[in-house]
């Protein structure tokens, strides 16, 4: 069965409540779509208001971030039931950005893969190398040790639901896109890696889509690929552009 596509929007911190809710009503017309999966991956703050500002639509709402245990004190935390509760489907785990700025080591966000599977969330699991390492030529190793790391111990019927977005650090923010070879070569040795870890059934079900300096210039020849199942979009997904990423 082909893989439905999935476009998602990284906000990261952008947008306040009020600018949130401006920003889907401007983008409502623009990124309706009956063949592809469209997910706003939003601030915590701004969630409440975007899950009700998308009702009615083809839009599903995703978080930043989560927390690995499910209440107590951790102050400043967000645990996966208050995420369901408020109608968050998606979540992205192991952005670069957390991994540098926050310390975010493979075995926490593994618990936290874990976390957002057990609350029936769907994680959008981001891996991706340094230009260093490209340069060294260890590119697909250390995706490899990233998704085998991430994902130990999750049954293959989970991995096949999930998504994983291929990240390369030196693309992402900096309007430098990986060619859309390049993004095929290592999004097909991530789904190489999933055949070895499971099977090839769970290989060909999970989506996984590229990130870095995604616009509406190059989404088409991107997700023409046969191994990229769509995007994960940061400031291109804050403007009207993201809509013509959408409709690729
Ligand atoms: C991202 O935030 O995951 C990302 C890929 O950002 P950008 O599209 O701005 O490079």
């Amino acid at each position: 069965m082909a893989r439905r596509k999935i476009v998602a929007g990284n906000w990261k911190m952008n947008m306040t409540p009020s600018e949130a809710v401006k920003l889907v009503a401007e983008l409502k017309d623009l990124v309706v779509s009956d063949s592809v999966d469209v997910v706003y991956c939003v601030p915590a703050i701004d969630i409440v208001p975007v899950v009700e500002a998308v009702k009615g639509t083809n839009v599903q709402v995703g978080a930043e971030n989560l927390y690995i245990e499910d209440k107590g004190a951790y102050t400043g935390e967000i645990s996966a039931d208050m995420l369901v509760d408020a109608g968050v489907k998606y979540v992205v785990i192991g952005h670069s950005e957390r991994r540098e700025y926050f310390g975010e080591t493979d075995e926490f966000l593994n618990k936290k893969v874990k976390k957002a599977i057990e609350k029936g969330l769907t994680p959008i699991l981001c891996c991706g190398e340094t230009l260093e390492q490209r340069e060294m030529g260890v590119t697909m190793d250390w995706i490899r040790l990233q998704i085998k790391s991430d994902l130990a111990g999750v049954a293959a019927a989970d991995v096949a639901n999930l998504v994983i977005a291929y990240e390369p650090i030196w693309a992402i923010g900096t309007g430098k896109t990986a060619t859309s070879d390049q993004a095929q070569e290592v999004c097909k040795g991530i789904r190489d890696c999933i055949a070895e870890m499971y099977d090839a059934a769970t290989a060909e079900a999970v989506r996984i889509q590229y990130g870095g300096s995604v616009n509406a210039g190059n989404a088409a020849e991107l997700f023409a690929k046969p191994d990229i199942d769509g995007g994960l979009v940061g400031g291109a997904s804050l403007k009207a552009d993201f809509g013509k990423i959408v409709n690729y």
